[in-house]
């Protein structure tokens, strides 16, 4: 017993939005794992429950919403903290840098965004990655037509099948994605966007952050992070 209050008994319920490999997808069995998910099941151990995934729309997640509604105790979906959700949720500390990447179907020989002007540019609905690219295309007057997809599934599936010249998401997944898929897409650019991954609680839960802080750090500290960065991000 912890004493950490939780909305339902024996569980720490996690809201997160599948797919986003390798932080958090199905394996063939259908269960939900990744580098979220490993990192979350230590807090889980460390407040003697197990934890149950809630699979919802990123919306509903940086909006605060389902974390305010009860939805969840926590969100892990490799969000990226920003000022603008910090308003709306409590961030743990950072877990994971990462950048922005353009991917492009293999042999394209694009390799930055300026060629894609006059072609259509596939984005995540709702990330960091959606916005820096609508900041960019205003920024530097860039007549791409941005499409927004409402997952990375379909991001991805899109740009595989020609839909898109190019899609934008977080480098991680794409490195992901080329190691599932030998071959067919490679990182055309990278954006330096500077982002750290956040695991958020809801407003005030002051808490359970604390011990998802904790948690982390003790990770890191005796070398359970880097076991867990090596099985699913790599070397
Ligand atoms: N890191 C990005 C963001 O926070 C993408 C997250 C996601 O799609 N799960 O906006």
């Amino acid at each position: 017993e912890s004493g950490v209050a939780l909305i339902k008994s024996g569980a720490l319920t996690t809201c997160t939005h599948l797919p986003y490999a390798p932080f958090q997808s199905k394996d063939d069995t259908g269960k939900v794992v990744g580098f979220d998910v490993a990192l979350i099941d230590l807090v889980a151990a460390k407040l003697g429950v197990t934890q149950e995934i809630v699979d919802t729309p990123f919306e509903g997640i940086k909006s605060g919403a389902d974390l305010n509604s009860g939805k969840c105790d926590v969100a892990a979906a490799g969000m990226t903290i920003t000022d603008e959700r910090k308003k709306v949720l409590d961030f743990s500390d950072p877990y994971f840098d990462a950048t922005q990447a353009l991917a492009v179907v293999t042999g394209k020989n694009i390799k930055t965004l300026e060629e894609l002007v006059g072609k259509r540019l596939g984005v995540q609905g709702g990330t960091t990655g959606e916005e820096y690219i609508n900041a960019q295309v205003k920024e530097k007057s860039l007549k791409i037509e941005v499409v927004s997809y409402r997952d990375l599934a379909a991001l991805q599936q899109a740009l595989a099948t020609n839909q898109v010249e190019g899609a934008v998401n977080d480098l991680p997944v794409w490195n992901e994605y080329i190691k599932a898929n030998p071959g067919k897409v490679e990182v055309a650019a990278g954006f330096d966007t500077g982002e750290q991954y956040g695991f958020a609680v809801k407003k005030g839960n002051a808490e359970l952050l604390k011990t998802v802080n904790e948690t982390i750090a003790a990770a890191r500290a005796d070398g359970t992070y880097d076991r867990i960065y090596k099985e699913w991000i790599g070397e």
